[in-house]
């Protein structure tokens, strides 16, 4: 999978100074590269009977979604504040760059729903670990997360101690 590294573009100082970028654009565009990623994302978790593929907003949309196809699970979004449109509950977190909340609609798991976590970067595992938090609330198991690419020298990892957690990429 390490040749997928050279679909991704890299873009500095994105969105603020200091930050660099992991651009997955120039990956999506790439059929056979979108394909791979798929299969990279997924191939832990075919056996293991996913319900649901939860999705963060908003690359994680398109890459659970996806993802979600592929092992025959339905698919749930986690929004930024203010975007599901019926009842939600909401944790808030750190993010590499900001703070921000997320949400998730309280019956969008049936309980003991088996669930993966999708997103495309684990920088220092806020959002994960807020998504996971979400995915217990409404009554979710959770199985395990799948990221396109971790950033091992933020350590993410460390905030989903316990956790399945399973990266295509690291950096
Ligand atoms: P964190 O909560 O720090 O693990 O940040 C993870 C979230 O922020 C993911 O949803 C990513 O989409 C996004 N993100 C964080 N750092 C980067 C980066 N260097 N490049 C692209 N996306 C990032």
């Amino acid at each position: 999978m390490e040749h997928l590294k050279t679909k991704i573009r890299h873009v500095p100082d994105f969105p603020k100074p200091g930050i660099l970028f992991y651009d997955i654009t120039t990956l999506l565009n790439d059929a056979q590269g979108f394909r791979e990623m798929v299969d990279g994302l997924a191939a832990p978790h075919v056996a293991q009977r996913i319900d649901q593929v939860v999705g963060i907003e908003s690359r994680g949309f398109i890459l659970g979604a996806a993802v979600a196809n592929r092992l025959n699970a339905g698919f749930v979004p986690i929004r930024k504040p203010g975007k599901l449109p019926s009842k939600t509950h909401r944790e808030d977190y750190a993010l590499e760059y900001g703070v921000d909340g997320l949400e998730i609609h309280e019956d969008a798991l049936g309980q003991g729903q088996r669930v993966l976590i999708v997103d495309d970067v684990l920088a220092t595992g806020g959002t994960a670990k807020a998504a996971a938090g979400l995915v217990r609330r409404v009554g979710g198991e959770l199985v395990g997360l799948s990221f396109l690419i971790e950033l091992n020298f933020l350590n993410g990892r460390s905030k989903l101690t316990g956790e399945a957690v399973h990266s295509v990429l690291q950096y």
